[in-house]
């Protein structure tokens, strides 16, 4: 069902007090994480819960899809260690405005919009007043510090809410909303120059929307990673080489990004950079990185950067630039009742592009 046809009027349960407590009454299903663990031991179980509160700048929303991201398996997995107790995961939320806080202004009931991982920022710290807030000392980011999508409702402040382009449907635009925007800024990052080359290492749901950007802005884009499956998507998607990294890339690279959470690849990357060129390492779990050699990896000026979260206004950008091109979005849905099999199924490569959870309609 669209979200066109949820009018909230249709629905008798949604509660309506803006900003105020909800009746215990309003149960919701929601996945969370019991105790981290692998992820073949079922980490994620699925609960009912109250629905959530929400203060006065916040808005209640049921969730219409959810995408699935590396960041939710390291979350479930216990590489990222969950900050409250049985947190929900789920951070690319697609859905409609079902309650409003007494405050808010800019949303209102029915609306669709996103929630992204950057959930909150102090505004005052010295990143934040140099629009760094991706470096903010305080945040707080969905599915980590506060519950996320894995359910059917959720929350978020009106300032961090994005407007959803009409165009997109749900299931389109909820990967959109992380592996989208970080791979956005991990290809600014990465400062690639005009018409120049660019390595990706690593193909999944970031690198697939990556790439559409990086050839829409006339680079050469080289696609290294050790699954089949992905190197033909790639090369479907304009890649003009593709490798599985036993060899160097045909070109020397003026840029690279590092998807894949392996600091083992960081040397050989360094090494296919071409003088001057700039590595963005895009995830936010990466293993250890091994040694540089100063003359081999690093002199010349090449540049190793990391990317940490993203700013709203490259949210705003990239979301307008992706409905402009428009990007094609790989996704593989997966109903509600399996997210934990859709984070199985992520962390056995056993799909190329994103994974959404969508709700039961
Ligand atoms: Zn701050
Ligand atoms: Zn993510």
């Amino acid at each position: 069902m669209g979200y066109a046809q949820m009018a909230c009027s249709d629905r008798p349960e949604m509660p309506t007090l803006g900003g105020r407590r909800i009746g215990e009454d309003y149960g919701l299903r929601a996945w969370v994480v019991e105790k981290p663990a692998p992820i073949d031991s079922h980490p994620l179980k699925l609960v009912e819960k109250e629905v959530p509160h929400f203060g006065s700048h916040q808005v209640l929303v049921k969730v219409l899809a959810c995408g699935v991201c590396r960041t939710d398996l390291h979350l479930a997995e216990g590489d990222l260690v969950p900050r409250r107790p049985k947190v929900i995961p789920g951070h690319e939320i697609i859905g409609i405005v079902a309650a409003t806080g007494d405050a808010v202004s800019d949303l209102q009931l029915g609306d669709r919009i996103g929630i992204a991982w950057l959930r909150m920022t102090c505004g005052k710290c010295k990143y934040c007043r140099r629009r760094s807030e991706n470096l903010c000392s305080a945040p707080l980011f969905t599915g980590w510090d506060e519950d996320g999508g894995f359910a059917e409702y959720a929350t978020v402040d009106q300032d961090f809410a994005y407007r959803i382009p009409p165009k997109m449907s749900d299931e389109k635009a909820a990967p959109l909303l992380c592996s989208g925007i970080i791979g956005y800024r991990a290809l600014r990052r990465a400062n690639l120059p005009k018409g120049g080359s660019l390595g990706i290492y690593g193909f999944g749901a970031s690198a697939h929307l990556t790439i559409q950007i990086a050839i829409h802005e006339g680079a050469r884009v080289h696609v290294i990673t050790r699954s089949e499956e992905a190197r033909q998507a790639a090369l479907k998607l304009g890649a003009s080489s593709v490798g599985d990294g036993s060899q160097l890339p045909p070109e020397p690279l003026d840029s690279a990004i590092l998807f894949a959470p392996d600091g083992n690849l960081v040397p050989r990357i360094m090494e296919a950079l071409d003088r001057g060129g700039t590595l963005a390492i895009g995830g936010i779990y990466m293993s250890d990185i091994p040694s540089l050699s100063y003359d081999r990896h690093l002199f010349q000026e090449k540049e190793v950067r990391s990317v940490t979260a993203n700013t709203r206004k490259d949210g705003e950008e990239f979301l307008d630039l992706a409905t402009r091109i428009p990007v094609r979005v790989n996704t593989v849905p997966y109903n509600f009742s399996s997210a934990d099999r859709a984070l199985e199924d992520l962390a056995h490569h056993r799909f190329t592009g994103a994974a959404v959870l969508l709700m039961d309609s």
